[in-house]
């Protein structure tokens, strides 16, 4: 799962669509679909009951379906096309899955969760944007329950990975969580007295986009100066580093794997732990949160993320408690083990 640059015109729904779930809050169906039947409020499954579970990323699509203990009795691995070819992709991706099953099995499968990356309107039950696959304002519908012959939930892959890891992961038993997800960008999630921060327009948690550098910021892809993502992503860690070296083939990863005995390297990890401090301490002051979760590609760094990140954030603050720094326990496997979860809990609760 990854984080995506929102397009430079920022999406606003029409608030109007939002004034209830029902669809005779939309005033005109044709024009404006209402939300789809599986998008009313839903009951948590039984556990004899099986789920499929998608998450669909910018260069694969992963599949599963499990049950209630989190046994995969189906799982695949498929490319993701480019632009609305890949809802196809997903439909016989999900058919696969379903095909493997006995008859009993395929008889339990009860709900299906299809997880998106960019921007996701599940209330109308859009893909409203996603620059890594290349779709806009794609109607999802029926699509997928029609296919599939069950109800299928739609949800932004970042919201759903970063629930799954309060309420089930990392952050269990805790109220007040923040899970920010460092990729190729940087968001998230965050819950504040037990209940998951949902706007209505669609976006929280975009961490990546406030900005820390002012004065002398790069510009980031959103049309900002000096965003968290253009000095703490995994991109910005690699071409700083390139930048100061000039050793170009560095990833991320190779930075931190060289942190002790390159000053480079650490110069430029101090770096990125300063911003990501900075941008969230406007969080922290706000909304307190016990814990921050670090879930992407990134947290594969380990200790080395998450404790000079908790010493820099404790060193600022001085009115508010410092949260813990911790990692999610999920990793890689955040948006399957979410998209499962969600289509057993039938909602983000
Ligand atoms: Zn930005």
């Amino acid at each position: 799962m990854g984080t995506e640059q929102p397009p430079t015109t920022v999406h606003r729904p029409d608030l109007s669509d939002r004034t209830g779930v029902a669809t005779s809050a939309v005033p005109d169906a044709a024009a404006a679909p209402g939300p789809a039947a599986e998008q009313q409020p839903v009951t948590a499954l039984t556990d004899d009951l099986l789920v499929l579970g998608l998450d669909v990323g910018g260069t694969t699509m992963k599949g599963e379906v499990t049950d209630a203990a989190g046994t995969v009795l189906a799982s695949g691995v498929v490319a993701t096309p480019q632009g609305e070819a890949a809802f196809e992709t997903m439909g016989a991706l999900g058919d696969q899955l379903l095909a493997e099953l006995t008859d009993d099995q395929r008889d339990r499968v009860a709900r299906a969760a299809v997880l998106l990356p960019g921007i996701v309107d599940p209330v109308r039950s859009i893909a409203v944007f996603s620059s890594n696959v290349g779709w806009r304002d794609v109607h999802i519908g029926n699509r997928f329950t029609d296919r599939w012959g069950i109800p299928v939930l739609i949800e932004h892959d970042v919201a759903v990975a970063g629930w799954a890891e309060w309420r089930f992961g990392a952050g269990r038993g805790h109220d007040d969580v923040c899970v920010v997800i460092l990729g190729t960008g940087i968001s998230g999630t965050l819950s504040v007295g037990g209940r998951l921060m949902r706007s209505a327009y669609g976006q929280t948690g975009e961490y990546g986009h406030i900005p820390v550098r002012h004065a002398d910021g790069l510009r980031c892809p959103c049309g900002n100066i000096g965003c968290v993502e253009t000095v703490a992503s995994g991109a910005a860690i690699a071409r700083a580093y390139a930048k100061r070296t000039g050793h170009a083939t560095a990833s991320a990863a190779d930075v931190f794997a060289i942190l002790d005995t390159d000053p480079d390297a650490k110069a430029v990890i101090a770096e990125a732990i300063s911003a990501l401090a900075d941008g969230l301490l406007g969080l922290i002051h706000a909304a307190c949160p016990e814990l921050i979760i670090l879930g992407g590609g990134l947290a594969g760094a380990g200790p080395a993320l998450t404790e000079p990140l908790h010493h820099t954030i404790a060193e600022r603050l001085r009115v508010v408690p410092a949260p813990r720094v911790v990692l999610g326990e999920f990793g890689a496997r955040a948006g399957l083990m979410g998209a499962a979860l969600f289509a057993r809990q039938g909602a983000l609760t």
